[in-house]
């Protein structure tokens, strides 16, 4: 069979997210409402969104921290795999994607388990060390791509051993070039090289083309 390399991976992404991550109508509603909305579309697959909850899963995660919400479609599948009393918490600095997104979680049913905090990340997470917050067992890192390295350091001390730090958007043709340090690049060498995380890109397939999830597990407190 010969395929364009373009209708390989459309044809690899539907056959996953058929087995394995159909959308239901929440779901579907999220992603409808946010583009009426004028948002970008830039959520996670729905392949990668099942993935985020495999992985929220394994980890028996109470308490989860998403950077960037958009519509709180990934919010939503992480979401799904909290206990009852289990809290994610996502942070958005614009006022109108929370509110779509505040819409999107309470059609899900989830309106209790999420609260979307507006501001600029990076306060947020100053916020959540000074008031010495329950640790995290997973954080999400989806927000603005050349912030990813601040937000490793910030959000690194929220996070407890044996969680995991997921950072989105981590594989594009910048990789081929190495004299390119621009945008999740410097995160990825940091998370790569940091003794505290043990760390793996994996290729993540978007229509037509490749992306990357970037999954670090949190072994131990070393800083250096
Ligand atoms: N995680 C979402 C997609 C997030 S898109 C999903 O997959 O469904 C990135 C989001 O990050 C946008 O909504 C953008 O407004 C937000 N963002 C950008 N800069 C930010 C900052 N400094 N602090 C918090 N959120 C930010
Ligand atoms: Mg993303």
């Amino acid at each position: 069979m010969s395929l364009s390399q373009e209708d390989r991976i459309r044809g690899y992404d539907a056959y996953i997210t058929g087995l394995c991550a159909q959308e239901d109508a929440a779901l579907r509603g999220a992603r409808e409402r946010t583009e009426q909305a004028g948002l970008p579309a830039i959520a996670v697959p729905a392949a990668e969104g099942k993935l985020l909850q495999v992985l929220v899963r394994a980890v028996q995660a109470k308490r989860i921290l998403e950077i960037g919400t958009l519509g709180g479609y990934s919010a939503i599948w992480m979401a799904r795999a909290l206990p009852a009393d289990g809290t994610l918490i996502s942070l958005e600095l614009e006022q109108r994607h929370a509110e779509v997104a505040r819409e999107n979680l309470a059609q899900a049913g989830l309106a209790g388990r999420v609260e979307i905090r507006v501001g600029d990340a990076l306060s947020s997470l100053a916020q959540f060390r000074e008031e010495h917050a329950p640790l995290f067992d997973v954080i999400f890192i989806d927000a603005d791509k050349s912030g990813y390295i601040r937000y490793l350091d910030a959000a690194l001390p929220l996070l407890r051993i044996g969680g995991l730090m997921l950072a989105d958007n981590t594989l594009s043709d910048i990789v081929l070039d190495p004299s390119n340090h621009e945008r999740t690049k410097p995160y990825c060498a940091a998370a790569a090289a940091h003794p505290a995380l043990l760390s793996v890109i994996t290729p993540q397939l978007r229509e037509d083309h490749i992306d990357g999830l970037m999954i670090s597990l949190k072994v131990s407190d070393a800083s250096d």
